[in-house]
């Protein structure tokens, strides 16, 4: 009864949602130390699944990683709390998104945008389009001066909702504005969400990446994590910074790091993750030739099964939060381990030489 009644205060004390520390406002200033690399262009969209069952309130988790062509967009869904990583390439097929999710007048609690790539934001503008009425209480981004026009076009009206104090706008560098790398942020059904502060001086935006580990309500049952498009130099910094010891990176389901790219794994980064499932979300047809052949190489040698967005459409989890009810990983379209038509082996040097 006593823990009962513990467990009812956290949930009552949590309000609805929180997040950890005070909010500070962010300075507009941009750091300027980045180097702008090539855009990512879409390709190859296909138009989405386009109705879902309804997701339910109470402590399951459901984490749906979508299918939205060359890019990322994952929806995560927790008690009453909503979070959304990344929004794809395309705002078409993100709103399809928004529609089928019922997230139109809606509040979204968290919006985490891992790094500048088209192929992770430009979708995140459909969040903003007046007609949809809906909220954004938390976006978070690491604020790098970018000069893409859709970017400044997302990043104006975030602004113009912060300057209505309608917007919390948070840099992933200072997650909790409270100089700390970690923000712990707390859905109303119990699951966790670990905000961390990407490579401070990454050579572009990929290794400019925020990650994310997610908690299950039932810690024991279902972890995951979520780094954006990290390559090598992010991946051995996550080790070296200390991540792997807090607060961990050992999961059961870790999201495929840059689309399956071979810069995106190491022997060493499964040996840490230790994952049961990796997914990997991008398009059929892409110019990179994902998922490239070594790393699928490095996943079967791990003995880590995949599956990826472009053959196996959206990705559903679902933790129902009961001690021990563990997780179930479920694909739009079944096949595990497929290969795509885009795939080939790359060539660049990181993946060829110095792998550990
Ligand atoms: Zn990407």
């Amino acid at each position: 009864m006593l823990r009962r009644t513990l467990f009812f205060s956290v949930v009552l004390v949590s309000l609805a949602f929180f997040i950890e520390a005070q909010q500070h406002r962010q300075s507009r200033t941009k750091r300027s130390s980045q180097t702008q690399r090539h855009r990512r262009r879409a390709r190859s969209l296909k138009p989405p699944v386009t109705s879902f069952v309804t997701d339910s309130g109470g402590r399951e988790l459901i984490v749906r990683l979508l299918d939205i062509g060359q890019g990322d967009a994952t929806y995560i869904r927790n008690g009453s709390s909503k979070v959304i990583i990344d929004g794809g390439p395309d705002t078409a097929a993100f709103g399809r998104y928004l529609d089928s999710l019922s997230l139109n007048n809606s509040t979204i609690d968290v919006v985490i945008l891992s790094h500048q790539h088209l192929d992770h934001y430009s979708g995140l503008r459909e969040l903003f389009k007046t007609s949809r009425h809906i909220r954004v209480q938390y976006f978070f981004e690491n604020k790098d001066p970018a000069p893409a026009v859709t970017l400044a076009e997302l990043r104006d009206s975030i602004l113009s909702r912060m300057d209505r104090d309608s917007l919390i706008y948070r840099d992933t560098d200072d997650p909790c504005s409270n100089g700390r790398p970690i923000c712990t942020i707390t859905m109303t059904g119990g699951a966790k969400l670990h905000l961390l502060a990407p490579l401070p001086n990454g050579d572009g935006p990929n290794n400019r990446s925020a990650a994310v580990k997610l908690i299950g309500p039932d810690s024991a049952s279902f972890t995951m994590w979520l780094a954006g498009d990290a390559e090598h130099d992010e991946i051995n910094w996550f080790d070296a910074t200390g991540y792997n010891r807090n607060p961990g990176i050992r999961v059961n389901v870790l999201k495929a790091d840059h689309h399956g790219s071979c810069n995106g794994v190491t022997p060493r980064y499964l040996e840490l993750t230790h994952p049961q499932w990796v997914v990997a979300s991008l398009g059929a047809r892409n110019d990179y030739g994902h998922m490239h052949t070594q790393a699928k190489a490095i996943y079967r040698t791990a003995g880590v099964p995949w599956y990826r967005t472009d053959q196996n459409g959206t990705i559903t989890i679902r933790a129902s939060g009961k001690p021990g009810g563990g997780f179930t990983i479920t694909p739009d379209r079944p096949g595990t381990d497929l290969d795509g038509p885009s795939d080939r082996t790359s060539q660049q040097g990181a993946c060829t030489m110095g792998m550990k």
